[in-house]
């Protein structure tokens, strides 16, 4: 059996999820139709009345226990993970250590960022006390990629949780297991099922929008995205969305170029270029262009994607096609690839590829590529590298490397996030919020803005005395009326023409 025959017929009610290195079968998994999605929401309601009322400190006894759990048992995590995707296992090692920090941090932080503190009330209504409060919503349905099978998802799935919230987690088709492994050990950890798995192909996930959730979080392709936020609006279902990148790495003339060339490799190749906020694009400073070009060349020279190698396979097989056509495209318009080159028909691997001379225009600097290939552009100064560096219709992540202008130019990317003489830094950093604008979706998970997204701010204003200027009765005179008019020119028209 080959990894493209993963599909079963329409009568099917299981699939296989496979090693995409091998085409070996990895487990088998139910294909869950909407009934069942249904009832797993339903479920998952009751246990999220349970979860609200475990409180702020319940909830992180709870979250601290599943977090050690996942830190005890790691390294078999991160060999499923690894066999799912065909990463390799260091990567998924990295990859689930940096989820669980985010755990670490959703589950400590929750109460502080989101338990009912006051605010100023203003001096129209001094009299009242003002508060606000964010509240769980119920039950959050997350619908997740395969490239980061952890870390990913559970930028959405811990921060749910620690905001109060049950979780009904879709996975991908290519990495089931990895999903229902998660699941079990909050089970394991938790005692009761507050956070369930169901899976399946597109349909599943398609259903869990229409199974009642209170919000969706989709972290997905732009297409696939847009289909979601479609059926959402049925039922005026929140979502969040955090869909592809193409993101620009910026190298200026006074840039360290050895760590630049390290970075903008690693950044485009790690996963074998499978991530949302990889680097697909390169633009340099003329000055030390040909000097950054030889660097990067070398180092990419020694890498190659091969069995047990530091770059897998591609995961997904009709990405291989993608990767294929992005590159002939580019060849076809005067591009050349210095290293790499046209990806041969069948491939699973995709060697590491640097293109150069390619047009503005095209698929390698347009599209989301999901690839080891990367575009370089010789730039005159760094406001042609901004102005190239925002000109596509995504904005996720981006870098810069400078040594005196690394901020000031950060500033003016259009971008969710901005890495400074590293690369993606920003994913990693608990604090921080990771989103996109544009055809990158919007919403954010992590950081305080993370817990947030999966709650609903509940506002409480208490008369502590009687207003001196009565407003809201229809007692009101015409008196106070002239006062308020007074005041308020008093207050804020001070200084007007
Ligand atoms: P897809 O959009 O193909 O799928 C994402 C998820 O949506 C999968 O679980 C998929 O299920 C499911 N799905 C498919 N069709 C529907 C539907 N009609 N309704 C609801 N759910 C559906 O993306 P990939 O899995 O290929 O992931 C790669 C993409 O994810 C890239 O574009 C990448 O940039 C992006 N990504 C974005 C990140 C971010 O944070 N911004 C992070 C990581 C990845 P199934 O697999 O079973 O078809």
């Amino acid at each position: 059996m080959t990894a493209t025959d993963a599909r079963p017929t329409s009568a099917a009610t299981t699939f296989t999820s496979l090693d995409p290195a091998t085409g070996e079968i990895v487990g088998t998994h139910p294909i869950h139709d909407a009934a069942h999605v249904r009832a797993v929401v339903e479920g998952a309601r009751h246990e999220a009345g349970w979860w609200r009322e475990l409180g702020h400190d319940g909830r992180r006894t709870a979250l601290t226990a599943w977090r050690k759990l996942l830190a005890a048992r790691l390294d078999e995590l991160a060999a499923l993970m690894s066999r799912e995707t065909g990463k390799p296992v260091g990567d998924a090692l990295m990859e689930a250590a940096l989820a669980v920090d985010h755990l670490a941090w959703a589950s400590s932080n929750a109460e502080k960022v989101l338990r009912r503190r006051s605010v100023s009330a203003g001096l129209l209504m001094a009299n009242q006390a003002a508060s606000v409060e964010y509240r769980p919503l119920g039950v959050i349905g997350v619908i997740g990629p395969w490239n980061y099978p952890v870390f990913t998802p559970m930028g959405s799935i811990a921060y749910a949780l620690a905001a109060g919230n049950a979780v009904v987690f879709k996975p991908s088709e290519y990495t089931p297991g990895v999903a229902e492994w998660l699941a079990s050990r909050f089970l394991e950890a938790v005692g009761r099922p507050v956070f369930r798995v169901v899976t399946g192909f597109g349909a599943t996930g398609a259903a869990l929008c229409e199974a009642g959730v209170d919000k969706v979080a989709f972290t997905g392709s732009t297409a696939t995205g847009k289909r979601v936020m479609a059926a959402c609006a049925q039922t005026l279902t929140p979502v969040v969305i955090e869909a592809g990148g193409k993101d620009a790495l910026l190298v200026d003339a006074d840039a360290d170029l050895d760590e630049a060339a390290d970075a903008a490799l690693w950044g485009a190749c790690a996963n074998a270029g499978q991530t949302c906020a990889g680097v697909e694009r390169i633009y340099v400073h003329e000055r030390v262009y040909d000097d950054f070009l030889a660097r990067l060349v070398a180092q990419a020279r020694e890498l190659e994607a091969r069995p047990g190698g530091q770059i897998g396979p591609i995961t997904m097989p009709s990405q291989v096609d993608v990767i294929r056509r992005h590159v002939d495209d580019a060849l076809a318009r005067g591009g050349r690839a210095i290293v790499g080159g046209p990806v041969p028909e069948g491939a699973r691997f995709v060697q590491p590829t640097v293109l150069v001379d390619v047009p503005e225009d095209s698929l390698a600097v347009q599209d989301e590529t999901f690839g080891p290939t990367v575009t370089v552009t010789k730039v005159r100064d760094m406001d042609e590298a901004v102005e190239k560096a925002n000109g596509t219709r995504y904005a996720l992540g981006s870098t810069v490397f400078s040594k005196a202008n690394g901020p000031a130019i950060a500033e003016r990317l259009r971008a969710g996030m901005t890495a400074i003489n590293g690369v993606i830094s920003f994913a990693g950093i608990p604090t921080l919020p990771f989103g996109g604008i544009g055809d990158s979706g919007f919403g954010r998970i992590h950081g305080p803005d993370g817990l947030r997204e999966f709650s609903y701010p509940h506002a409480i204003a208490r008369q502590r005395f009687k207003a001196p200027i009565a407003l809201t009765t229809f007692r009101r005179s015409a008196k106070q009326e002239e006062q308020l008019l007074k005041v308020v020119r008093g207050l804020y028209g001070r200084g007007a023409k």
